[in-house]
């Protein structure tokens, strides 16, 4: 065995995946691990295009990473998705390096790592600090988050954003007559009626507070704002949920607040979510089970 073929011999051993292909982006050699994670031979391989793993959703930011490569920035590192050999969507980062001899691109040489587990975990943490695990919807900070965004893209617009603000009525009271337990289930059912009356992409319905819960409806007139608030309100109601005793109503009933802003680049959400905030208690001083539009 000479040298170049112990070093191959290392190179096939790896469990990265290795691989080396020209300028034109032809395989020109693939390691053991790389055939056997995408299920295919190295003769198979070798001479096919070195992009046909990668999605078409990610195939130009990677291809934008090897044209930004040169003599003097000769290396990179990205993650894409891949469809391994059972067609499963996975997750790789790749530290890619193009060498160069007199100024002249010879090949490029790869080495890639499956990285989704670390990628499902870091999502995962993700999607927990942004939501209510009691509910499954958006918890305060994923709403703030959105609704500054939101304000902000806005601003420039002419488009009214509003924001509909709900509380459960007496619920101190039925948790009192019933348990904690029933009163999580009736947050549960309550806030599947928000998440219902989500009607577009860009809408986002939130848990906001213990027995408190927002819409925020980007591009919407207070007329629509206030026959969705009207419909949630209803929607609570319909549940047919006992009441307890000390509320003196029949069944469990919601308040709701609703208020609108074209927002501006001197203003803040903050203003919105005070106005939707002053017409929800509105809706506790009438009488509750009611919708209050904010002006
Ligand atoms: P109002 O009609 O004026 O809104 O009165 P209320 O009793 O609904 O309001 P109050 O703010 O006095 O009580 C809210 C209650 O919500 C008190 C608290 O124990 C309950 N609560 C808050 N978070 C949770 C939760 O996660 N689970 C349950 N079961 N109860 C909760
Ligand atoms: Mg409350
Ligand atoms: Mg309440």
């Amino acid at each position: 065995m000479d040298e170049a073929e112990r070093y191959r011999a290392l190179v096939e051993s790896m469990p990265a995946l290795v691989c080396r292909f020209r300028p034109d982006g032809a395989l020109s050699y693939v390691n053991r691990a790389y055939c056997t994670y995408f299920g295919c031979t190295p003769d198979e391989l070798v001479g096919r295009d070195f992009f046909r793993f990668i999605p078409p959703h990610d195939r130009d930011r990677v291809r934008a990473k090897f044209e930004g490569l040169s003599a003097t920035k000769p290396e990179v590192t990205y993650e894409h998705r891949v469809f391994d050999c059972e067609g499963q969507e996975r997750w790789q980062r790749w530290t890619d390096r193009a060498l160069f001899e007199d100024g002249e691109l010879l090949e490029y040489q790869s080495i890639g790592y499956d990285v989704t587990a670390e990628r499902k975990s870091k999502d995962e943490l993700l999607h927990l600090s942004r939501h209510d695990p009691l509910t499954g919807l958006a918890n305060r900070r994923m709403f703030d988050e959105i609704l500054n965004q939101t304000w902000r893209l806005g601003a420039r617009g002419k488009n009214r954003l509003s924001i509909i603000m709900g509380d459960i009525d007496f619920f101190k009271a039925y948790n009192d007559a019933f348990g904690h337990q029933a009163g999580d289930k009736c947050l549960r059912q309550v806030a599947a009626i928000f998440s219902t009356a989500v009607r577009r992409d860009t809408d986002l319905a939130a848990r906001i507070g213990g027995e408190e819960f927002a819409l925020l409806l980007p591009v919407t007139e207070d007329e629509g704002a206030k026959r969705l608030a009207e419909s949630i309100r209803t929607g609570v109601s319909g549940l047919a949920m006992e009441s307890a005793p000390a509320a003196n109503k029949p069944v469990v009933t919601i308040s709701l607040g609703v208020a609108g802003l074209i927002p501006t680049p001197e203003g803040g959400p903050e203003d919105l979510m005070n106005r939707a905030d002053q017409a929800l208690y509105r809706s506790k001083e009438e009488g509750r089970n009611r919708v209050t539009i904010d002006g």
